[in-house]
């Protein structure tokens, strides 16, 4: 079997080390030929001394100290002209695209539009521009494979379905630390408090993200463009255990669902070897050792983020980009105690209701600048919070 070479994006992450532990475990698979991140040069230098990448890539940063902490033989590459070089090249046979935010969109579409299997964590990129991304994904025979565990667990139920068959795809929700607060509780919520995830260890945007149910929303927009279905027969679900990682219901009254313990290291694994499984050797589910597993409907009055992107999703072409982008400045601001944990849902409603542009999406640079203008106007709006934040 020929080792299939991976370029990892957002190595130094929470999702880029679980690709590691995953691509370590299986030396005779997988090779890391390529590792990139955004300005942290010396967690991305000692992956390099552990997995010999040939290339590493740092999106920004201090050239002369990385070079020096690099082992030999690794080229060093910079920014979005080497992220592009490093995924393209021949070695790399799958680009995993966990690298957060939305500046990897150019070579993840460089290397879709090139044939490679994009392994993709990464939901802003799809929310952002899903609709480029899918085409150069066709037009260049590229395979997208989902690592965001509902949509692994999605695609893994529809295995070999016909798309007719779907009646409705069910994304499961753990419902986030604040599931059972009340918006009044949810006002004075604070940083650690939002990063405080019922089930699973994520990035600190991801699971401010999970705390506002937006991630959900933004996973409603992602299924739309992995599954090819509108967001009207997507539906949320919450699952407080994140056992069942999401199901799809057919139209005959069968439900597939997937389950798993909460492990990112089995949907990343899934998407790298497909259609093969890895032989994991990870704590396994003991279901009888489980006493409930509870599902409820969200509450879309305490967590409007879910309506907001639905409402995106609906309206389309820039609109996705707009939430997106406007939550990102929100979240950051956010952690860094500049606004309140219900201003973020908040400042992205403003934003999108505010919106004066029209939302039409005919080209990349088109999303692209909806994305820095809807930042902008958050930002602005962010700025005229005044008030103290417990921290
Ligand atoms: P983290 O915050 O843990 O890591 C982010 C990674 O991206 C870091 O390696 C960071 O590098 C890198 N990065 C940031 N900016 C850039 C840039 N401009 N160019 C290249 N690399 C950059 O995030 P997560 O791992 O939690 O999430 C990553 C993505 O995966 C997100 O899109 C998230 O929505 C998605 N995802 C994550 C899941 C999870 O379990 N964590 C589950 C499902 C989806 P540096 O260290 O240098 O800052
Ligand atoms: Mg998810």
């Amino acid at each position: 079997m020929k080792r299939k070479g991976v370029a990892v994006l957002g190595a130094t992450g929470s999702v880029g080390r679980n690709a590691l532990d995953v691509i370590a475990r299986f030396p005779r698979r997988f090779r890391a030929t390529a590792l990139c991140a955004g300005s942290n040069g010396r967690a991305l230098a000692s992956l390099a001394r552990i997995f010999r990448p040939d290339v590493v890539c740092l999106w920004e940063g201090d050239e002369k100290a990385l070079r020096k902490e690099l082992p030999r033989g690794t080229r060093l590459l910079f920014g979005e002209q080497g992220m592009s070089e490093a995924v393209c090249a021949g070695n790399a046979d799958i680009v995993l695209a966990a690298a957060s935010g939305i500046s990897s969109i150019r070579p993840v579409i460089a290397a879709a539009k090139g044939g490679k299997r994009i392994a993709l964590a990464n939901k802003e990129l799809l929310v952002t521009a899903g609709k480029f991304l899918t085409a150069a994904a066709r037009r260049g025979g590229a395979e997208i494979l989902p690592v965001d565990s509902e949509h692994s667990a999605v695609f893994q139920a529809i295995g070999g379905s016909r798309r007719d068959d779907i009646l409705r795809v069910i994304l499961t929700a753990s419902g986030g630390p604040f599931r059972n607060h009340t918006l009044s509780q949810m006002r004075s919520a604070t940083v650690p408090e939002a990063l405080g995830h019922p089930t699973w260890r994520m990035g600190a945007k991801i699971t401010v993200d999970c705390a506002t149910m937006m991630n959900k929303g933004l996973e409603v927009i992602e299924a739309t463009w992995l599954f090819g279905l509108p967001a009207g027969r997507i539906d949320v679900l919450i699952h407080p255990q994140s056992v069942i990682h999401s199901m799809v219901e057919f139209r005959d009254g069968s439900v597939l669902a997937q389950m798993g313990v909460p492990d990112m290291r089995i949907p990343i694994g899934y998407a790298l070897a497909y259609p093969e499984r890895l032989p994991m050797e990870l704590p396994r589910l003991r279901p009888h050792r489980m006493e409930t597993w509870g599902f409820e409907a969200p509450d879309r009055k305490r967590f409007p983020a879910l309506s907001l992107a639905y409402a995106a999703a609906e309206t389309g072409g820039t609109a996705p980009a707009v939430l997106n982008g406007a939550n990102e400045e929100a979240v950051r601001a956010f952690l860094s105690r500049r606004i309140g944990f219900t201003d973020i849902v908040r400042i992205v409603d403003r934003v999108l209701s505010g919106w004066s542009e029209s939302f039409t999406a005919r080209s990349l640079p088109d999303v692209l600048a909806a994305d820095t203008l809807s930042r902008r106007d958050a930002r602005e709006r962010i700025s005229s919070v005044r008030r103290t934040f417990p921290s």
